[in-house]
């Protein structure tokens, strides 16, 4: 055999041999499915440094395809459930998603599921299926404020960091995670605070679940309420969601809008109140009215933190209203939607509100 030969089967052979070991680490890492909705995370625009943008404009493979430093993580692959900014975001596309990461979470080889998503409504979406998923295996979600073509783009390490919390066994039973920006929220805690800044998302008063950086995990403890297996929700044979309207309180309010929502078809109302869930007289006597022909009610708070109490400066118990707790007003709605899904009954709604 001459020299060139035998220096070409070399090759090969270690080619061959890298091959096999990139083939058996690859099997040995735990097999993470993301299913990708679009948002602003899979967002382009013309140039890299303006704000104008399209959300969902990226698909899956070319998410996948711009952080191969994930698959270091995690055997991975893709599905695409949608793909649209979250302010579109809809009961189809829920419905969708819960089903498939229903259906994924049994499945024995899958060991997490990463979902990218808007900003915008990740909160309600998190909430959602933190109620709806049947699984104690690690549900994350991420996103980002930056789009895919910007200069300093958010998305690719917070999708990193989505990939390692899911692929982490140590994330399992804390219910829907969302990671973004090195900061691991619970579904019930999180809410975007700001339009544009990359450190948008907060956990008022409960905090957070824990840190990831670079992939390096740190848990604090678990989430606020009931979630996943402990959740009396489901989605199963559900192909709607009732109606479920939020209407914000403030100076001069009439009841108008409150008549409207009614009349418009909802079976439920949250008021975005001001201070502890407060309204005026007028907009309290539409509710009370609204709530003896059958609609409920649910007082929530137009403030950023803090709890909405039964019975401080509303006598619910008289006026036949809910209070919504710890939940904002995008949240309760959300609880209030599945609520009417079993019952109409206000104490056992008021239960929920106490324990999701
Ligand atoms: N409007 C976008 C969305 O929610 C914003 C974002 O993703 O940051 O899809």
């Amino acid at each position: 055999m001459s020299g060139r030969m035998s220096r070409l089967m070399l090759i090969a052979l270690f080619v061959a041999q890298a091959t096999a070991m990139t083939a058996a680490q690859t099997a040995s890492l735990p097999q993470v499915v993301v299913l990708a909705t679009g948002g602003t995370i899979a967002g382009a625009a013309a140039s890299d440094v303006q704000a104008g943008y399209t959300s969902g404009k990226v698909g899956v493979e070319q998410l996948l395809a711009a952080v191969p430093q994930a698959k270091k993580l995690a055997s991975l692959r893709g599905e695409q459930i949608s793909n649209i900014g979250s302010q579109d975001m809809n009961d189809e596309v829920w419905l969708k998603l819960a089903n498939r990461v229903n259906e994924l979470a049994a499945m024995p080889d899958v060991a997490g599921i990463v979902i990218t998503h808007g900003t915008d409504t990740i909160e309600e979406t998190a909430y959602f299926l933190n109620l709806v998923v049947k699984s104690r295996k690690p549900v994350v979600m991420t996103a980002a404020m930056r789009p895919s073509t910007a200069l300093s783009a958010d998305g690719p390490l917070n999708f990193y960091n989505a990939v390692a919390v899911a692929a982490n066994k140590e994330s399992g039973g804390r219910g829907v995670l969302v990671v973004v920006n090195d900061w691991i929220h619970g579904a019930s805690s999180l809410t975007k605070t700001s339009t544009t800044a990359v450190q948008t998302f907060l956990s008022p008063i409960w905090g957070l679940i824990g840190t990831v950086a670079y992939g390096e995990i740190e848990f604090f403890r678990g989430p606020v309420g009931k979630h996943t297996t402990e959740s009396e929700f489901s989605v199963s044979g559900l192909t709607t969601l009732p109606r479920v309207d939020i209407i914000m309180a403030y100076e001069n309010m009439d009841g108008a809008l409150i008549n409207a929502a009614a009349s418009a078809g909802a079976k439920g109302i949250v008021i975005a109140g001001v201070g502890n869930g407060n309204m005026t007289a007028s907009a309290l006597e539409a509710l009370s009215g609204q709530a003896k022909k059958g609609v409920v009610a649910v007082r929530a708070s137009r403030v950023a933190t803090g709890r909405v109490g039964r019975n401080v400066e509303v006598e619910d118990d008289k006026l036949g209203l809910v209070a919504s707790m710890g939940l904002n007003p995008q949240k309760a709605r959300v609880l209030l939607r599945l609520a009417l899904t079993k019952t109409t009954d206000l104490k056992q709604i008021q239960r929920y509100f106490d324990d999701y």
